[in-house]
């Protein structure tokens, strides 16, 4: 069935910008007025080069940062003025997960205590019961249970982005954004990541808002696709309608660029 799970309305953010200390503020218009809705199980692909505001709309989704003007919807509450108190109810059905492993694994805890910390954060299972779902969860990822008592820097990047889905599907949200999840790996482990992180689309029946460059990737994961350029959301539709007959120019282009590799 077809349900509304998110929705963008006109959201924008600014940055200011100073090149030093005696240059005029520049602003930056990161997101300009971006809009769209994320059906239940209909994934949608983000994708656009470097710098055109993907990672700043995935933050403005999260709440982690504020936007200048928009709105956003979690199903039908806005969520875009909520307290960080009041947020933390939805914390746990709109999760990420990140490209750089490093920057979100804290080195000093171990893979059990990385996992032991959403469980306990959001209440997720009796006490008793923490061991058992911590196992449940490296099965899930594709990991055994006998690598917990490890630290991050014992694992290959592979096993450490399995660590960080882990973490994010631990609060069984209902939906991820993906932000480049497998752009920082080599080319055989994305294909391992990626067959993954479909995998559980299908047996969490997961939604994903999945950022990335690399066209590729969007049509292996996402039903539907927004193009993004500087700022803006340029193209739309279902994925195969996009891709077989695509609108705008610099979407050919995307395309074409995608062809050479
Ligand atoms: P993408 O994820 O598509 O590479 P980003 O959302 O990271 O793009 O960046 C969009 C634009 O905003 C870029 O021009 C970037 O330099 C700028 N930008 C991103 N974060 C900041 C920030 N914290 N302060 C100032 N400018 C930023
Ligand atoms: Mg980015």
């Amino acid at each position: 069935m077809k349900e509304k799970l998110l929705e963008i309305k006109n959201l924008s953010k600014n940055y200011s910008h100073k090149k030093n200390i005696y240059s005029k503020n520049r602003v930056i218009e990161a997101v300009k007025d971006i809009s769209f809705t994320v059906q239940s199980q209909q994934s949608l692909g983000l994708i656009g080069e470097s710098g055109c505001g993907k990672s700043t709309a995935a933050y403005l989704i999260l709440r982690l940062i504020k936007p200048n003007s928009g709105k956003i919807f979690f199903g039908n509450t806005d969520i875009t003025e909520l307290s960080e108190r009041e947020m933390q109810k939805y914390r746990k059905d709109i999760q990420i997960i990140f490209q750089h492993s490093s920057v979100v694994l804290d080195p000093k805890m171990t893979i059990e205590e990385l996992l032991k910390e959403p469980l306990i954060i959001h209440n997720m299972v009796e006490k008793n019961l923490i061991d058992s779902e911590i196992d449940r969860l490296l099965n899930m990822v594709g990991l055994s249970p006998s690598e917990k008592r490890k630290f991050p820097d014992q694992l290959s990047g592979g096993q450490n982005q399995r660590i960080i889905i882990a973490r994010a599907i631990a609060t069984r949200p209902k939906i991820i954004v993906c932000d480049e999840p497998v752009s920082a790996l080599d080319v055989s482990v994305q294909c391992q990541i990626l067959n993954l992180l479909k995998k559980l689309k299908e047996d969490l029946k997961l939604t994903y808002i999945f950022i990335s460059h690399d066209i590729k990737v969007v049509r292996f994961i996402c039903e539907n696709i927004a193009v993004m350029y500087n700022g803006e959301i340029i193209e739309t539709g279902k994925t195969s309608d996009v891709l077989n007959n695509p609108k705008n120019e610099y979407t050919k282009m995307l395309m074409n660029i995608d062809l050479q590799h």
